[in-house]
């Protein structure tokens, strides 16, 4: 797999030290696995209001599944669900774009890194678990319980 080498150093960069990796308290707590590649994540999410407040996640697997965990919890934590919502459809397109999309880096920012990756049939699911189990972790947070406003 060849990658920008500039994408790839940021990928790396995230995989080496992951942002917000660890369990903490959250309101929903998913288990999502990608079996033609072994990784693995617990992904909780903390909603405060109608802010996503925490995003804390335990994986394991291969470093585009673990950077991609990283750059998830940086870019929808502190951001208002909706928001968040749109940044996981905008990066779940640019990963499903088969190489012909270079994303958005004021919406994605680091995650335009993985762009590279959606030629790589394989590896686009080990790019999407963190953000899939995201999606279905705040689902089951919002449906749980409704969002407490202030
Ligand atoms: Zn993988």
């Amino acid at each position: 797999m060849k990658l920008d080498s500039m994408y790839q150093e940021i990928i790396l960069d995230h995989y080496r030290n992951p942002h917000g990796k660890g369990l903490r308290d959250g309101d929903a707590e998913v288990h999502h696995v990608n079996p033609t590649c072994g990784d693995e994540i617990t992904l909780r999410v903390r909603l405060d209001g109608a802010v996503v407040a925490d995003v804390s996640y335990d994986s394991q697997g291969c470093s585009i599944s673990q950077a991609s965990a990283s750059v998830l919890n940086d870019l929808v934590v502190g951001k208002q669900v909706g928001e968040a919502q749109q940044i996981q459809e905008a990066f779940l397109e640019l990963m499903q774009s088969r190489g012909q999309s270079e994303g958005d880096e004021d919406l994605l920012e680091d995650a335009v890194a993985f762009a590279g990756v959606s030629k790589y049939p394989a590896r686009v699911k080990c790019a999407l678990l963190s953000w899939m189990a995201w999606k279905d972790a705040t689902a089951k947070a919002l449906g749980g319980q409704p969002p407490l406003t202030d």
